[in-house]
Formats: structure tokens, sequence, C-alpha cells
């Protein structure tokens, strides 16, 4: 075979291919993007588990008539325009590829309108050369992202589609873990048309306990022990379930780097060593710690689909994640040796 451009739409099937593993994947792009456009409220409604439809409606800043083709088109970002921007990323997205990807393995409809427009834009990219088409509709100020049919012409993936039920609890998942870093924002989850799950913007430390015990479980939110701790430009905030009541599940682990989740090893290693000799083997203590620095302090350009980061002062980040840790957990121990004592 001579060689040859491929049609934009295997290209993007090919980038889809790192970023949309499964419906969770879809919603966890999505809604980064509603965040990204500042919203405060963002809406999901799923259908089978997201095998059937993802749409994400937001209140965010809305995307112009004349920029909604470039939306949906591959490299196309309004977040990042320099390698400078590259290497100081406050932003969730960057890559510029979620819509493409999702568009060329769903049958995706953006509908959206700025608050300067007074009519909303609805647009959509088909066939081999993603050709877009664009119609007027009627939104409010905000964004809808509507995915039906996901990898419905991508017959190989669409085989790796676990039960509705499974994909429903990894939507679910990637919910509860964006809703803990943004208490400011309110979501909603809905499946086959009931409302699951309601987060409420939380305005004060009341209702951001009552979030955290929805996601983290009640005994989290009463035990949990409260980090919060600073050097130079880090800053480690979070809470920790005292050892003793580490948990037989790792089902409460959430870390976050400058607001966005993570399952990053360093972090995972400076805390496995702060527990070390305080949990039981096949114990898993819980934890929900946000971790922030100054943004060019850190690449997040390191995995598609984010996952990982790389820490240019990795040792000085993971001494400080261990010390602040081993700091409230020695106290915790000597108020445990206390108690034992009376
Ligand atoms: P990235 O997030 O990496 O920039 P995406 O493909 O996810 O790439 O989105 C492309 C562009 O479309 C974004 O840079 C943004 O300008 C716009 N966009 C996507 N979703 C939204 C949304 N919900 N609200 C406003 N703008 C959006
Ligand atoms: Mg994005």
């Amino acid at each position: 075979m001579s060689i040859q451009i491929l049609p934009a739409q295997l290209a993007n099937q090919i980038a889809a291919g790192e970023v949309v593993e499964r419906p969770a994947s879809v919603v966890k792009e999505l809604v980064e993007n509603s965040l990204d456009a500042g919203a405060d409220q963002i809406d999901i409604e799923i259908e089978k588990g997201g095998h059937k439809r993802i749409l994400i409606r937001d209140n965010g800043k809305g995307i112009a008539r004349d920029e909604l083709g470039l939306a949906l088109s591959r490299h196309a970002t309004s977040k990042i325009g320099t390698l400078d921007d590259l290497e100081c990323i406050v932003s969730l997205g960057f890559r510029g590829e979620a819509l493409a990807s999702v568009s060329s393995v769903a049958r995706l409809i953006l509908t959206s309108r700025p608050p300067n427009q007074s009519e909303a834009w609805q647009a959509r990219a088909e066939g081999r050369d993603m050709a877009v088409d664009i119609q007027p509709a009627a939104h409010p100020v905000g964004t809808t992202v509507d995915v039906v049919d996901l990898f419905y012409n991508t017959p190989a993936r669409r085989k790796f589609l676990r039960t509705e039920k499974t994909e429903f609890q990894h939507i679910d998942e990637v919910l509860r873990r964006i809703a803990l870093s943004r208490f400011d924002v309110a979501f909603s989850l809905k499946h086959n048309g009931k409302v699951l799950r309601r987060f409420p913007r939380c305005n004060s430390e009341d209702t951001r306990l009552k979030r955290v015990a929805t996601i983290a479980g009640n005994e989290f939110a009463q035990q949990a022990l409260v980090i919060h701790s600073d050097y130079q430009s880090l800053k480690l905030d979070g809470w920790l379930l005292p050892p003793q009541l580490a948990r037989a599940q790792n089902d409460g682990q959430y870390v976050y780097v400058n607001g966005r989740m993570m399952r990053d090893k360093l972090i995972y290693h400076a805390i496995r060593q702060a527990f070390e000799g305080l949990v039981d083997e096949q114990r898993y203590p819980a934890f929900v710690l946000f971790l922030s620095l100054d943004a060019d302090q850190v690449d997040v350009n390191v995995h598609p689909a984010k996952h990982e980061v790389r820490f240019h002062q990795a040792r000085l980040v993971h001494d400080f994640i261990y010390r602040a840790l081993d700091d409230v957990l020695q106290h915790n121990l000597t108020q445990v040796d206390q108690s034992a004592e009376r």
C-alpha cells in the first residue's frame, strides 16, 4: 500500500482508542469540559448504562455558532495556544481531542448558546471526512452534548462493553470522584429516566461534609482526621480515616492534584509509607486528599487520559505528602494511647 493520509473519521477513531474506553470515560471528558466552561450546574442523563445514551447539560459559557465546527475537530482547543501554556496547564482539558474522538465512535450532537447569542445552534460531524452540519436549535445559555449509540460503528470496541449495570457503576464512580473535587458545583445523575444522584452546591462546611458522607460514607465523614498542611507552594488538604478504621476494600481512596483526580504512583507510595505498620495487611486506609502546587511544577501531558502526572520536584512532593500524613497519624496515635491509659 502506498502512503496516504487517513480520513478524518479513522484518524479520530484511532485517537478515541486512547481516551474513550467505555461510557464512563465519555462522561469524564464531557463533565470536565463543562467544568472548564465555568458551569456550576451539570446534569447527566444516562440510558442503558451509557450504551444507548449519554447526555450532559451545563450552564457554562457556551460555544459560539462559528466555533461549533472547530469544537468538533481534532487538535482544536480554546485552552492552550503555545508551548508555554502547555507547561502551565490550569484547565482539565487541553488536548482538543475529546469531542472529535467521541463523535467518531458515536452519534454526537453538540448544542450550545453563549450568553451574547440570542439563539442556540446545533452541530454534528458525520461520515468519513467528518463534515459538520449546523442547524438552529432551542437551548438556554450553556451547552448540551448528546451522545447516542456509543461504538455503533466500531464493533470491536463495543464487544468490550460490560453489562448496563457495570457500566453505570463506572459512570457513578466518575461522578462521585468529580463531585468530591468541586463542592461549588451542583450535579445530578439520571439513569433510565430516574434521578439517582443529586448533589446540591455546597456553601458551608456542613453541606460539604454532607456531600463527603454521601460519597465516602457516613463513618468517613464522622471519624475522619483533618489534614491541612503547606510548604512553599505545596498544599495538602483533606481527610483521612484513622488507621484502626481501615477498610476491607480499597474503595475509599480519592486523590486530586490541582483539582484533577489521579492514581499517581508517587503519591500512593508516600501514602503507603505513612500508613506503614499502622494498618493490618488486607486492609486499606481511606482518604480524600487534595494536593495543590504551582501549575508549572507538574506535567499533566503524560498520558492521553491524564491519569498520571510528573512532578518536577518529585522527591520534595513525595516527602511533603509523607510528612503531612505522618504528622496527623502520629498525633492520632498519641490520642489513642492516652485514651487507652485513661
Ligand atoms: P479540550 O477540552 O482538550 O480543549 P475537547 O475536544 O474536549 O478538547 O473540546 C474542544 C473545545 O470545545 C474546548 O476547548 C472548548 O473550547 C469547547 N467545549 C467543549 N465542551 C464545552 C462545553 N461544555 N462548554 C463550552 N465549551 C466547550
Ligand atoms: Mg475536553
